[in-house]
């Protein structure tokens, strides 16, 4: 039996694209249908366009820091459409490098939403597509609870590109989307609370982690309210529709939000996909993959946000990689899923890799902890109250760092070469063997001596 393509992908986000622009390169004759910008949720509507606005956030703060260091004081003032329309016209460079790296590989690009006709046909605005091999890589779209007025709330994908920055809002949930938008709006002076259902935000960070951020993120002016659920939502005045919201809570509280932002997951979109028709099966509204990322029907994969493994981008790409291996090389293995770094790009930033505390006390390990909370440098002349975490886990059994975690500037850069660190399994020894660039907040991270070890 012969296809029109020896690959056809079904959404052209950072694993799709990744995986056609290889398998073109490596001599498949590949097409990749995407319905909207070609870049996927990162580029267009997630880690690109949001770390633009953490940095015109982080101004927020940064005017008057900059007095302690002799700069006279500024009457700042911030004009949303400004940033936004700027960032608009970056991602849409983007989509154009996007556009020239898919067709300079030779992938044929379709515009619509693919829906599979049987294991090898997909079909989009009517044309249908035969293929030897079919990957999904459509990603995942934000889950909004279905309480009274949740149409009134906006996600994600909304808050790049309103129309008009909200005087008071409120931001739903607790994980890294949540906090980052938190910091994000409050930056733009925004009146800005966040609600979040449980005890302390960020669960599955290490404890430490959480208490330590949630608190800085009080201190930048974050009105956080934990245990806090929300029973609706309605228009203040029925008219308006663009109008305040009035949040009930569950404690029969009502309030008045300009905006509301729920932020309470992300769920694999495979909306119209028609999966059944190619008898592709699901597991908790995820698609199935076995470790080479072949669903139930041989011939189709998935990958990335929509096998709901891991939602980071880096991870969708790593994935690709694999499956490439796979087909081109015979490669079968397990995907390395241990020891991810990964960034949550609150103010201030939280940088993680391999195990917490928790995660570690929970496998029985033998393990110390080094710790260390102070005032970084700049913020001795800044004026600011911002202070710094940085923690360290290591196996007592072999003196290997199994966790590094931090709070505070420039975590997210620096979490980056830790993650190195512990992948090539470093030990304690070979962090205090190597020298400390001074003067850093990072060297922390080499200077950790018996005076910092935690009584657990
Ligand atoms: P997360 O899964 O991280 O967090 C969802 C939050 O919403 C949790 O705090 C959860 O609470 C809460 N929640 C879930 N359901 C409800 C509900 N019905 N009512 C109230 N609260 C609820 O999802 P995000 O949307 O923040 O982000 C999705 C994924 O995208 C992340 O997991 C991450 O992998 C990725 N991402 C990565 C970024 C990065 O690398 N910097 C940035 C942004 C996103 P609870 O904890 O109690 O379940």
């Amino acid at each position: 039996m012969s296809y029109q393509y020896d690959l056809f992908v079904i959404g052209a986000g950072s694993g799709g694209v990744r995986a056609s622009r290889i398998a073109a390169g490596k001599g498949y004759k590949v097409a990749v249908a995407e319905a909207s910008a070609l870049g996927g949720t990162c580029v267009n509507i997630g880690c690109v366009p949001k770390k633009l606005f953490v940095y015109g956030a982080e101004y927020g703060h940064g005017f008057s820091e900059a007095e302690g260091f002799g700069w006279s004081k500024q009457e700042a003032t911030f004009d949303w459409p400004t940033l936004r329309d700027n960032k608009t016209k970056e991602i849409e460079r983007l989509n154009g490098i996007y556009q020239n790296m898919l067709t300079k590989a030779g992938v044929e690009i379709i515009n619509g939403y693919a829906k599979f006709i049987d294991a090898h046909t997909v079909e989009v605005d009517g044309q249908t597509y035969t293929a030897e091999k079919i990957l999904v890589a459509v990603g995942a779209k934000p889950y909004i609870p279905a309480i009274d007025g949740a149409e009134l709330a906006v996600s994600s994908n909304e808050m790049f590109y309103l129309d008009k920055l909200p005087k008071k809002a409120l931001v739903v949930g607790g994980g890294y989307i949540a906090v980052e938008f938190a910091g994000i709006l409050n930056g733009f002076g925004v009146d800005t609370s966040l609600a979040y259902r449980g005890d302390q935000v960020l669960r599955g960070f290490d404890q430490d982690v959480r208490d330590f951020a949630s608190n800085e993120y009080v201190k930048s002016g974050v009105d956080l309210r934990l245990n806090t659920d929300i029973q609706s939502m309605r228009l203040a005045d029925a008219s308006q529709a663009d109008g305040a919201r009035i949040v009930t809570f569950k404690d029969g509280r009502e309030e008045s939000f300009d905006l509301i932002l729920y932020a309470t997951g992300r769920v694999p979109y495979i909306d119209g996909l028609n999966l059944d028709a190619a008898g592709i099966e699901l597991d908790k509204g995820a698609i199935k993959v076995n470790k080479n990322f072949e669903t139930s029907t041989a011939n189709v994969f998935a990958l990335g946000d929509v096998i709901n493994r891991v939602q980071l981008t880096p991870v969708a790409i790593g994935e690709a990689m694999a499956l490439i291996q796979y087909w081109f090389e015979g490669a079968s293995k397990d995907y390395d899923y241990d020891n991810i770094p990964t960034a949550v790009f609150s103010q201030p930033p939280i940088g993680t890799v391999g195990l917490s505390e928790q995660e570690a006390e929970a496998r029985g390990m033998d393990f110390r902890v080094y710790q260390g909370d102070f005032r970084a440098m700049k913020h001795t002349l800044s004026g600011s109250d911002a202070r710094c975490l940085t923690k360290l886990l290591v196996d007592n059994s072999n003196d290997k760092v199994i966790g590094c975690h931090m709070v505070g500037d420039y975590a997210g850069e620096i979490i980056q070469g830790l993650g190195i660190a512990i992948k090539a399994g470093a030990t304690k020894a070979d962090f205090d063997a190597t020298v400390g660039v001074h003067p850093s907040t990072a060297e922390e991270f080499v200077t950790f001596s018996e005076g910092s070890l935690k009584k657990r």
